[in-house]
Formats: C-alpha cells, structure tokens, sequence
C-alpha cells in the first residue's frame, strides 16, 4: 500500500510521514531527499541548476538508498553509498533544489527512481510535492498537508538553529515564500493538492494529532 503525503515546505510533512510509518510499520520515501542529493552532487561537480542536460545526465546515474536503522525513525539517506547527514539540508542545497526540481527532463528521469523505491515495501508513506498526482496515482490514501506560513517558518528556524545554524526568521521565511512560489507556479508537476487527497492543517495540530488523524482514515481506505 503506498501512502503520500504532499504539501509546501515546513508543513511538517517528514514528522509526519516517519510516525505514522512507524504506525503501520511501513517505509518513508522522502522524495524531497532525492532532489537535494542532486542539488548536492551538482554543487560539488560544478554543475549549475540551469544546466539541463548536465543535471539529466548525473540524475541518470543517482545513487541515492534510504537505510532504516532499527530504533530510528528518520531513514539514514545514502549518496554513493555514503551518508549525506545535513549536507543536504542547508538553504543553498533547499533552492537548487527547488531550481533544478522545475526541469521537466530531470524530473521525468528521477520518476522511475522514486517508482523503484516506492516499491520496495509492503508499506510505503511518500512525501514530497507531486506524489499524488503524479508519481503514485494510485496511491490507496492520499494527504494533503498545510499549515500557516509563519508556523512554518518558525518550526524550520527552531529546526535549523537546533543544527547550530545562524539563521533569521525572516531569512527563513522570504527562503520560504519564494520556494513554495517557484513549486507551486513551475509548469511541470507543480505543488497542487490531487483531486481525491484529504487536507489537513498542522497549523494547531501536534505531530501525533496529525498522525492519529492520517492513521484513521488510511484505516477507512482499508476497510472499503
Ligand atoms: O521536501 P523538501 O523540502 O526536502 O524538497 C526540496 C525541494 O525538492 C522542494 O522545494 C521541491 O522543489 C523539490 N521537490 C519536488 N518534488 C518532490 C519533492 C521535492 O519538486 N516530490
């Protein structure tokens, strides 16, 4: 059973994915994950985020595996083999991210990656910003999830600063307004919620209300 999750950044859409696959016992597929090792790689081989055909040409090649290691909820992410830890998770890797993301030709090689990957369980939750609508389709239940954007720029920054960062709230924020504009306006696969997705608002919602809320209606699905 594939599950997704799709929803701006800072929705809290990783949290949430993690716990309620650890609920049903199932794999979190972090497809944002596998476009910042992209971002990554192409930083450190000089390759630009507007260089299509160079960022198709090193897509068609990631090596990016998600290791669980048990009594760990988040997925240990594998590039070449090794941990990226937060290399990937730095605001400059964060927009070229969102930059290349908006390629169709990158996109369209990176569609069989996260296909492959998401088959690799019984259970699967996939978060990212298309999964409903466009990389599983099928899914048996599908979420959207918001939240406020200052919420969700507050929740990066006590995010960031836990990891020893020195960041503002308002630099966290403009990062914020302008990736969640580039993904919802790109032509290609743009952030949009899918036509049978549940929405749901973190806004004033805790992680496990979140999670209690997602769980019972994957239930539902199930039983119908
Ligand atoms: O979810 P996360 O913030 O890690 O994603 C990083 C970037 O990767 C997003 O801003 C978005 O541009 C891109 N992305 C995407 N499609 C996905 C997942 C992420 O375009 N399914």
């Amino acid at each position: 059973m594939i599950i997704t999750i799709d929803g701006p950044a800072g929705a809290g859409k990783s949290t949430v994915a993690q716990l309620l696959a650890a609920r049903l016992d199932g794999m979190v597929l972090d497809t944002g994950a596998i476009y910042r090792c992209l971002a990554l790689q192409a930083r450190q081989r000089g390759v630009s985020p507007a260089d299509i055909d160079g960022l198709v040409e090193m897509a068609s090649h990631l090596d990016v595996r998600f290791e669980t290691i048990s009594g760990q909820v988040q997925p240990v992410v594998l590039l070449d083999g090794q941990p990226v830890g937060d290399a990937i998770r730095t605001p400059e890797v964060s927009q070229d991210a969102s930059v290349l993301s908006a390629h169709a030709p990158v996109r369209a090689v990176l569609l069989d990656l996260q296909r492959r990957l998401g088959h690799s369980a019984d259970v699967v939750v996939a978060e990212g910003r298309d999964m409903g609508t466009v990389v599983f389709r099928n899914a048996g239940a599908k979420f959207f999830l918001v939240a406020d954007p200052v919420e969700r720029a507050r929740r990066r920054f006590d995010e960031l600063t836990a990891r020893g960062r020195s960041v503002t709230i308002e630099d966290v924020l403009a990062e914020q307004q302008e990736r969640d504009n580039r993904d919802s306006q790109r032509a290609v696969a743009p952030l949009q919620p899918a036509p049978d997705a549940v929405m749901v608002d973190s806004t004033a919602l805790t992680p496990d209300q979140v999670v209690e809320r997602m769980f019972e209606q994957v239930q539902r699905t199930m039983e119908d």
